[in-house]
Parts: structure tokens; C-alpha cells; sequence
């Protein structure tokens, strides 16, 4: 039987074609019409439908240049099953380089949303309804918030068993164990039966070059593994250290803040990880690590207030295995661009 054409919104996309569908939001309040570009790849072949979005906080943008990249490789061509690319989600909030909406609500707290709720709530809904509810798996990239930074990671429920394979093949430094977000679109996801991972890497407004890389391969690791490109006749990625917990370590007062301690460090239980003192230093107070772990997110900003979330630290005894994919990342020999149509890096 030939393979039906993909529906979305208004349109249908035949088999072996792609297309850039745009879905109405609601407008600017000058009149203007807004949309959401999601791009359609409908492979010529049977095969799962994936989505990848990105900028669901406004100001995350390492999944939009993710996501263009992916675009334009050649490989796409060879594609079975479907694309669902969307780069930006939260199209006002890119423009107002903001995580929120302009009714300040956080789109992914809103989820599953409904059409006649809030202005986040009903971009939810179209989120819902036109990309979660037409998908089978899902990647959401995201980043640190403002003034924070992430080590590239994997966040999923690694109790799922579809998605736990996938979440490691994605081959990230680190695979996060973690329950997603009330509200979350990866919790949206979950209740529909669709497995989302949340891809988070570097900061928000930001380009991170090695960020955006582990994301265009763990992506393209992910789509080889649904069968969705041919495989690679690369050396396979490096695994990840599988962290099956975390904590954030806050502020025990406000002050300012003397990091000791880098994204990616490995770090013993009780070892200062920073120091906030008030700004004549008279009362210093260390900031310890609760347990053996790894640094994988912290603040970049020295100014902070008391309860403020200063470094995040996942648990895990695989150090030496962490330790030897960061080394490859960082001298450059676990990365390959060359997969990717040749174009400067962004520094
Ligand atoms: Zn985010």
C-alpha cells in the first residue's frame, strides 16, 4: 500500500517531500499576525514520526541553530518516517530574547493548556494537539536559564522503556534521571504516550558551539536508532554517565559569590564548591557538595541572594568514565562536524 501523506493544520505533505508549515498564534496587538514554522519531513519510507523543538523558553537558543543544521543536511534526503522540526516554539518570547510569554507565564509550566485558556495555555495547546499528539518520540532542547549554565545533558525518565534506550544513545556527556515538570511539555508528552527527552546544554541567549554539536549528533544518533536515517560508518559515540540523581546547593546567605568549582568538575562529598561572602568578606560561608558527584550546572552570576540555586550536582561513580568523554569533547577527538555541511564554527 503506498505511504499516505503527513496532515498538519491545513495541509498534507506526500511521501518523500517537505514542507514549512506555519501555525497560527495569536497576534501582536498591532495587528500583525504570528506563527509557528514547524518543518515537515515526511520520508519516502514507513517509519516513526519524531519531533525536535527548541526555544520553548524564548531565550534558549541553542536547539534554534540545532535545529537549522539538521535542516540542511544532506542525509535528510534518505529520511523514513517524519520530521517534525520546530526551532521556535515560543516565537514572542525569541523576540523579546525572554523565557516567558508576554503575559509573563512560563509556556513550559502550561502544558497540556487549553483553547480557551491563557495566552501560554493555548500556545500549549496548539503544541499539544498539532506536533505531541501526531509524534511517537520527541526531543526538546533546551538550555541553562539566564545567567546559568549547563552541562550538556540528557534529561528523561529513564523507567520508560522505550525512551531509556534512546536517551543514551543520544550519547550526551551525562544522562540525568529526572521526573519531568508539573505542567511540562515533556509531561504533556508522557501522558499522551509519546517519549520526550529534554536536551539541556550551555546558557540562555548564548551559542555554544559544543553544545549545539553534541546536539546535531546525539539527534542524528537518535534518528539512526528508529531506523529513521542508515547507520553510521563513524566510530560509535562515547556513553553516557547515567546520573540517577541530583541536588542544588542555594545560597546560605545573600552575598556574592567566589566560584571554586567548573561545569564538569568531579567533586567529593563536603568539597567547597564556592564561598559567599558579604562584600567586606566579614562573614564567609562555604558552599559543599552534598555527595561524590559531577558539577553539571551552575550560576555565572557572583550576585546572589540567600535560597538562590548556586551549583547543581549530579550523583554518580562513574567519574572515570565521565571524565574520559569530557577529555575527548574538550581536545576535540569525540566530535565530528564533518557530518554536517562544512561551515565555520560559532565562537
Ligand atoms: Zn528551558
Amino acid at each position: 500500500m503506498a505511504r499516505q501523506a503527513f496532515l498538519i493544520g491545513e495541509h498534507r505533505i506526500g511521501p518523500g517531500s517537505r514542507a514549512t508549515v506555519n501555525l497560527e498564534l495569536p497576534g501582536l496587538y498591532t495587528n500583525d499576525p504570528v506563527s509557528m514554522p514547524v518543518h515537515v519531513l515526511h520520508g519516502r519510507g514507513d517509519g516513526p514520526v519524531l519531533f525536535v523543538s527548541a526555544a520553548v523558553h524564548g531565550d534558549e537558543i541553542n536547539g534554534v541553530e540545532i535545529i537549522r543544521r539538521l535542516l540542511r543536511m544532506p542525509q535528510m534526503k534518505r529520511l523514513r518516517g517524519t520530521l517534525l522540526a520546530v526551532p521556535i516554539v515560543n516565537v514572542f518570547g525569541f523576540h523579546n530574547r525572554s523565557r516567558y510569554l508576554p503575559d509573563r507565564r512560563d509556556l513550559n509550566r502550561s502544558f497540556p493548556g487549553n483553547e480557551g485558556g491563557s495566552m501560554a495555555g493555548r500556545l500549549a495547546h496548539i503544541f499539544t494537539t498539532e506536533i505531541i499528539a501526531r509524534s511517537d518520540v520527541g526531543i526538546d532542547l533546551h538550555t541553562a536559564a539566564i545567567h546559568r549554565d549547563n552541562l550538556p545533558q540528557i534529561r528523561a525518565d529513564i523507567n520508560d522503556p522505550i525512551l531509556e534506550p534512546l536517551a543514551r544513545t543520544f550519547s550526551a556527556p551525562v544522562l540525568l534521571h529526572s521526573a519531568a515538570p508539573f505542567g511540562s511539555l515533556r509531561g504533556t508528552a508522557a501522558a499522551h504516550g509519546v517519549s520526550v527527552m529534554v536536551y539541556e546544554a550551555g546558557e540562555a541567549l548564548r551559542f555554544e558551539e559544543l553544545s549545539i554539536q553534541i546536539g546535531v549528533r546525539g539527534t542524528l544518533n537518535v534518528l539512526r536508532r528508529l531506523q529513521m536515517l542508515p547507520p553510521s560508518k563513524r566510530k560509535p559515540s562515547r556513553p553516557s554517565a547515567v546520573l540517577r540523581s541530583s541536588s542544588w546547593q542555594r545560597a546560605p546567605q545573600s552575598g556574592i559569590l567566589r566560584a571554586q568549582s567548573r561545569l564538569g568538575d568531579m567533586v567529593g562529598k563536603g568539597e567547597v564548591l564556592g564561598i559567599v561572602a558579604d562584600p567586606n568578606g566579614d562573614s564567609e560561608m562555604p558552599i559543599e557538595a552534598p555527595f561524590d558527584g559531577v558539577v553539571i550546572g551552575r550560576t555565572n552570576l557572583p550576585l546572589v541572594f540567600e535560597g538562590e540555586a548556586l551549583f547543581h550536582v549530579g550523583r554518580t561513580r562513574q567519574t572515570s568514565l565521565l571524565e574520559q568523554h569530557l577529555d575527548a569533547l574538550n581536545d576535540g577527538s569525540n566530535i565530528a562536524p564533518p557530518e554536517v555541511i562544512e561551515e565555520p564554527p560559532i565562537v
